[in-house]
C-alpha cells in the first residue's frame, strides 16, 4: 500500500484509535499531548472514531486542574473477526471480537488432505455457523487464515515448499486461498504461516516484551520472530524456519530436506515417532511395545520412567536447546515461548531444554531471558490471526482508504479496486 500523509484526517483517527486501544492515552488532554494535535482537531477525530463504532466513552477522570475529562475506550464488541488455522491434524475456526478475544471456537479433526478447496470449504461452513450464532446481521470485518507453510504475505499464497513433505501434508502454492475466502465470506482476508500467527498471538499478550521468539512444534518445528514489537517475516517470507537449523546433536540423522543433523531430524513429530517405531520393534522399550508409538505415548512413557522414551525426549530437548542457544545469543530476545504439541508439556523436556540452552548460550544473553511453555492447544494461533487482521484494518493506510465509507468494508468495491492484488 502507498504511504499516506500524516495530515490525512483518517491517519489521525487511526493514531487516536491506536492510543486509546493500547491505553497509552484515553482522554482529550492525554491524546493532545501524545499526538501534538490541537484540542479541536482531537475532538473531531474522536467523534469520527466514535461514529465508526471504534471508541466509546467510559466514564470520567479527574485531570490536571481538577477538571473532569471524558475517558474513551476501544469498543471491541463493535465488529467480528473470523479466524481459521489449517493444521496438520485438523482445522481450527474461531470468531473473535475486535479485542481479539475468542467468542467461540470450533475444532474440525482430520489429516490435512491434498485438496485445498475441500479444506477451505470445511472451514467456511464452520465460519458461517459461528456468524449465524453470534453476528447474524453482517459480514465479518475481516478474516485471518493460518497455513502450515511459509506464506507470501502480500499475495496470501504459500511459498514453494521448503521440503518435500509427506503426501497431503504440504499446502499447494497455486491455490489462491485469499481470493477464495474473500468471495466466500464477503470480507477482506489476510493469510500467514501458523508460526508467524503464533508469534503475533504471543506478542499480543498484555505483558509481552518487545523482542520475543515463539517455537511452535507440530509435525515439524516452526518459529516466529518479533523484533521491536513487530513480526519479522524475512526477505523471502521464510524467517523463523528453525526446523532446518543444523545442530550438533547425537548421531547423524538425515532430515526430510536431505541434509544431516537438522533440528527437524531430532525434535519433529515424524522423527521421534520413527525412532519410537524402531525401539518398539526391537523391544528396547517395553512401554512403546505395549502402548504404541505416537508422540503422546513417547512423552507419557518418558514421564513414567521408561528409559527408551526418556532418551527420545531428552534427545529432542538437547537439539532444541542447542538450536535456541544460537538464536538467543544472536537475537537476544527477552522471552522464548515453546509450545505446539505435547512435548512442550513434558517436565523432562522442559528441564532438559533449559539445561542445554544455558550450557551453550552466552551467559549475558540468557541472564534476563524468560522461557515459557505453552499448551498443546496453541491458543496463540487464533489470537495471532485476529491480531494480524486488526493490525491491517486499523492501520493508517487502511483507515485512510476504507474508513470514510465505514466498516465493515464493501467487498465488491475492494475486489474492483484491488483486482491486481487479489488476482
Ligand atoms: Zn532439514
Amino acid at each position: 500500500m502507498s504511504s499516506v500523509s500524516p495530515q490525512d484526517p483518517w491517519v489521525q483517527v487511526s493514531e487516536i484509535v491506536r492510543l486509546v486501544r493500547s491505553g497509552e492515552a484515553q482522554t482529550r488532554p492525554e491524546l493532545a499531548d501524545a499526538t501534538r494535535l490541537g484540542r479541536n482537531i482531537i475532538t473531531q477525530r474522536i467523534q469520527a472514531a466514535a461514529e465508526l463504532g471504534l471508541v466509546r466513552p467510559s466514564g470520567q477522570q479527574r485531570s490536571r486542574g481538577g477538571r473532569a475529562a471524558d475517558v474513551w475506550e476501544f469498543h471491541g464488541d463493535e465488529g467480528r473477526i473470523l479466524t481459521g488455522v489449517v493444521g496438520s491434524f485438523g482445522l481450527r475456526v474461531a470468531l473473535t471480537d475486535l479485542d481479539g478475544r475468542v467468542v467461540e471456537e470450533t475444532w474440525l479433526p482430520g489429516e490435512l488432505t491434498a485438496d485445498p478447496v475441500e479444506t477451505s470449504e470445511r472451514m467456511a461452513v464452520a465460519m458461517e455457523a459461528l456468524m449465524r450464532r453470534h453476528h447474524p446481521d453482517g459480514p465479518a470485518w475481516g478474516v485471518g487464515i493460518g497455513l502450515p507453510t511459509p506464506v507470501d504475505f502480500l499475495t496470501g499464497r504459500s511459498t514453494s515448499p521448503v521440503t518435500a513433505g509427506p503426501p497431503g501434508a504440504t499446502w499447494p502454492s497455486d491455490f489462491d486461498i485469499r481470493r477464495w475466502f474473500t468471495r466466500r465470506m464477503q470480507a477482506p482476508v489476510w493469510v500467514d504461516s501458523n508460526s508467524n500467527l503464533s508469534a503475533l498471538g504471543a506478542a499480543a499478550a498484555a505483558d509481552a516484551p518487545e523482542d520475543l521468539i515463539v517455537v511452535r512444534m507440530e509435525r515439524g518445528v516452526g518459529s516466529g520472530i518479533v523484533s521491536d514489537g513487530r513480526l519479522h517475516r524475512g526477505a523471502d517470507w521464510i524467517a523463523g524456519e528453525i526446523t532446518h537449523v543444523t545442530v550438533q546433536g547425537e548421531g547423524e540423522p538425515i532430515c526430510l530436506c536431505g541434509r544431516v543433523g537438522c533440528l527437524d531430524a531430532y525434535a519433529s513429530r515424524w522423527a521421534i515417532e520413527a525412532e519410537a517405531v524402531a525401539l518398539a520393534a526391537t523391544g528396547a522399550s517395553a512401554y512403546l511395545t505395549e502402548h504404541g508409538t505416537d508422540l503422546d505415548v513417547v512423552v507419557a512413557g518418558a514421564e513414567a520412567g521408561d528409559l527408551g522414551c526418556a532418551r527420545l525426549v531428552l534427545r529432542a530437548a538437547d537439539a532444541m536447546g542447542r538450536a535456541l542457544a544460537a538464536l538467543v545469543t544472536w537475537f537476544n530476545p527477552r522471552r522464548v515461548v515453546i509450545g505446539g504439541n505435547v512435548l512442550a508439556e513434558s517436565s523432562l523436556f522442559q528441564s532438559a531444554v533449559g539445561r542445554t540452552l544455558h550450557m551453550h548460550a552466552l551467559a549475558a544473553s540468557v541472564q534476563h531471558l524468560e522461557v515459557r511453555y505453552s499448551t498443546s492447544d496453541r491458543p496463540e494461533e487464533l489470537q495471532g490471526a485476529a491480531a494480524m487482521v486488526l493490525e491491517v484494518l486499523l492501520s493508517a493506510e487502511y483507515m485512510a482508504e476504507w474508513a470514510p465509507a465505514g466498516f465493515p468494508i464493501d467487498v465488491e468495491v475492494l475486489l474492483a479496486k484491488h483486482a491486481d492484488l487479489l488476482a
